[in-house]
């Protein structure tokens, strides 16, 4: 498994770079999140020794429970729809919310973060293809929903937004919503939300067109752990 791990974070690097140098970019400042989801935690550990120091997780439980079972310290990311009764175990845990697509959750957030004493770090999940079936707001509502949460809230920090693009065969067919999500992302910087940085953006799939149009951060599962076994409890 090791082996094969590190084939394909290097295969994964690789053509990240090459995507950021088509589109004139640095590859350092593309940070790659490895998605363990459903994946044990020999696994995190496995691409933590080939230098992957980000990994997401999309289910509070899951992160909760693989957490104490990784002895290489990293960084937690929580990528999947939160619950706003699970944010108290949720705050504290990890580096950053990737999902946060309501002034509901943003508030439930910013209270527990305040009660813990410290600051969280979250991103605005934009659904820029309005998808049924996805979680995220609107670009219209994205950018209300950023600029309110930023204005009321002191105990969250919003760094920027997150993308989950509709599936397709050919990553070209999502590269409008990728180019939407990283225009109102520079939309927000100029607005004035300072604190703004990241762009999450860009999944196994199609993670070269996000770079191409901005991500600065790829959360990549599939490519590098393979298929995930839903079958398998
Ligand atoms: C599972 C998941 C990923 C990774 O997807 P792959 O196609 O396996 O790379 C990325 N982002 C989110 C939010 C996910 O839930």
């Amino acid at each position: 498994m090791q082996e094969t791990i590190r084939n394909n974070i290097d295969r994964v690097l690789e053509r990240a770079a090459k995507a950021a140098q088509r589109a004139g970019r640095d590859p350092k400042d593309i940070t790659l999140i490895a998605v363990s989801k459903m994946h044990p935690a020999e696994d995190v550990e496995a691409a933590a020794k080939c230098g992957v120091l980000d990994f997401g997780e999309n289910k509070v439980q899951e992160l909760l429970s693989k957490q104490p079972l990784v002895e290489i310290p990293v960084r937690w990311h929580l990528i999947g729809h939160l619950q706003t009764n699970k944010v108290r175990q949720a705050v504290g845990k990890v580096v950053l919310i990737h999902s946060v697509d309501s002034m509901h959750l943003a508030e439930e957030i910013d209270k527990r973060s305040a009660a813990a004493g410290i600051v969280s770090d979250i991103l605005i999940q934009v659904n820029a293809a309005q998808e049924e079936s996805k979680f995220g707001v609107g670009l219209n509502e994205a950018e209300a929903l950023a600029l309110q949460a930023a204005e009321e809230f002191k105990n969250i920090r919003i760094r920027g937004l997150m993308e989950i693009a509709p599936y397709a065969e050919d990553p070209e067919e999502v590269r409008i919503y990728f180019r939407q999500v990283a225009k109102l992302y520079e939309e927000l910087k100029s607005a004035g939300i300072t604190s703004m940085d990241t762009l999450s953006m860009g999944m196994s799939g199609d993670f070269e067109t996000a770079i191409e149009e901005g991500s600065t951060h790829i959360r990549v599962g599939t490519a590098i752990f393979g298929e995930r076994d839903y079958n398998k409890k």
